[in-house]
């Protein structure tokens, strides 16, 4: 806090040798005590003969007075700019009445400088150090170093501190060790392509930087760490989108002899604490939880928002036997006739229901059948083809207001949860659904083990290729491999995906199985994962991880 810098050393030493993160101080300070505060100008003001200015740093503001009394303080306030950065030495004193700020931790009082050092000068500003912010994305990230002055972006910058010193502070009491993996390395498989970093001692080799600590974090299990955690950086060359970027940093943990419920309930103490340190709330264990296909069916999506209900619902028995045959054909063909019941305080309007249109054709949908009831009369597109016992049985089904609307889909599960799914989303916006609770944590679990890859036609990992399939699904694995289900989970906040974790293959015999399903040879797949194979077949532990 008093590190010092040959500017301030040329200020004689106050009684009170405050310089920066003085708010709290500065706050408690009795009144006429002479203190010495460095910050920024953040705002001036001439007030006829006097200068008034808020010298800010990280910990606050405080209001300085400059008087022409004291004439060397005076002339520097005079020249001030926003921005300078400037130690003050000055008398604390009360505010006038009528200018105390109950909003500020020091708005009762203001320091008369006696003393104003310019530290540095400072350009004209590209943009206003506030929160009222007019600059272009671009501009700001030109000048970072002043957008993260902004109070906005200091303060997510220590929330992100607070958050990580917790979960540290959690983790090692829960017997977890912290250990830094490699960062130049073989490549890891999770999803995303590899960047790549040419090796200068063998001419046309690369290493590849880590997706993931994943490998190293097994081996750590075969090496009998049992409780690993890094704040692991990780590097995914994908397209860019508001939640992707090239590098991030993730906690990244793995635990040997556990199940499933043990890694969810560690990560629910983990979100407690760091709700608790970081906003003050108290969260309830256990999350809820969901299996992949429950949550495809029911929401449309493998990370739903649950703070609304917005359900959709299979009718599939219903449409079996109909004369509209793109629902009757559907269930013939093996597929699904699904509904989303649409109601809530903003009505949709017929150019809502086509813009809904859009976005499911845009997702591959032929159409978007839909109904409502109108001032009492049916309208849907489809209204000609359905039976009044039909539309009786779907009007006692689902008992909607005056301005609610059935949404279909027909055709393939996976297809219609895909458009339901896209539509429930857009509908949480357009009828201006209110959540039903600010916080809704959920364990998305046993997503399939392997997935068609539709360039290769191949099967490939879901996730990642590590993960375990249900020991009662196992057996499927020569038969019907695309049909298994796996120990791979998701821990969703609010329709986000935080986390994404599973149990592993601690046999190297599964593991090589399982490599061989996505195309590897065995020369292949020792070649690619021989570190991680050898480690599993000298008595590798059963273990699970997540980050
Ligand atoms: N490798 C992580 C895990 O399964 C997941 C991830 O990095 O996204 O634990």
């Amino acid at each position: 806090m008093t590190t010092k810098t040959a500017a301030v050393q040329s200020i004689p030493e106050g009684e009170h040798d405050l310089r920066g993160l003085w708010s709290e101080a500065v706050a408690q300070a009795p009144v006429g005590s002479e203190v010495r505060v460095a910050g920024w100008v953040h705002s001036r003001r001439d007030h006829g003969g006097v200068y008034f200015f808020d010298l800010r740093d990280r910990s606050g503001l405080v209001q300085v007075v400059a008087r022409p009394e004291a004439a060397a303080a005076f002339a520097a306030a005079a020249k001030l700019g926003a921005e300078q950065p400037v130690s003050v030495i000055g008398t604390v004193a009360p505010r006038p009445p009528e200018s105390v700020n109950p909003k500020l931790p020091t708005g009762k009082i203001e320091i008369h400088a006696s003393v104003i050092e310019v530290l540095n000068e400072c350009k004209t500003l590209p943009f206003g150090v506030d929160e009222h912010l007019s600059a272009t994305e671009e501009v700001r990230l030109k000048y970072r170093f002043l957008d993260l002055r902004r109070p906005r972006m200091q303060k997510n910058l220590m929330l992100r501190h607070r958050a990580a010193v917790a979960a540290r502070r959690y983790l090692d009491a829960q017997g977890f060790v912290e250990v830094e993996t490699p960062i130049l390395t073989k490549s890891t498989p999770e999803g995303a392509r590899d960047f790549l970093v040419p090796s200068r001692l063998n001419p046309g080799t690369f290493y590849a930087l880590p997706q993931s600590p994943q490998i190293f974090k097994q081996i750590l299990m075969a090496s009998g760490m049992e409780r690993y955690f890094q704040f692991a950086r990780a590097f995914r060359d994908e397209d860019l989108r508001a939640d992707r970027q090239p590098e991030h940093t993730q906690i990244d943990m793995e635990m040997s002899f556990v199940r499933e419920r043990d890694v969810h309930s560690l990560v629910e103490g983990l979100m407690k604490e760091v709700f608790r340190e970081t906003l003050g709330l108290e969260l309830e264990t256990p999350f809820m939880s969901l299996d992949y296909e429950e949550a495809q069916t029911r929401y449309g999506s493998d990370k739903p928002d649950l703070r609304f209900g917005l359900e959709i619902a299979d009718v599939s028995a219903l449409f079996k036997a109909s004369a509209f045959k793109v629902f009757s054909g559907a269930v013939a063909a093996g597929g699904v006739v699904r509904c989303l019941p649409a109601d809530g305080p903003k009505a949709l309007s017929r150019a809502d229901i086509d813009k809904l249109t859009d976005l499911v054709k845009s997702l591959g949908a032929k159409g978007l059948a839909w109904m409502r009831w109108k001032g009492g009369t049916l309208e849907s597109p489809m209204s000609k083809f359905l039976s009044a016992e039909e539309v009786e049985s779907l009007k006692k089904r689902f008992p909607l207001g005056a301005d609610g609307v059935l949404f279909f889909a027909a055709g393939p599960a996976p297809e219609a949860a895909k458009y339901l799914g896209a539509l429930r989303k857009e509908l949480i916006a357009k009828l201006e659904l209110k959540p039903s609770k600010p916080w809704a944590f959920l364990w998305v679990k046993h997503f399939p083990l392997l997935e068609k890859d539709e360039e290769t036609g191949r099967w490939t990992f879901t996730h990642n290729p590590f993960t375990a399939p249900l020991e009662s699904e196992v057996h499927k694995l020569d038969s019907d491999p695309g049909n298994i289900r796996s120990h791979q989970y998701d821990l969703v906040l609010n329709g986000v995906e935080l986390a994404s974790g599973s149990i592993r293959n601690h046999r190297a015999e599964m593991q090589e199985k399982i490599l061989g399903l996505m195309g590897y040879s065995k020369e292949e797949g020792r070649e690619r994962f021989g570190l991680l194979l050898n480690a599993l077949e000298y008595g590798a532990p059963p273990h699970g991880g997540i980050a």
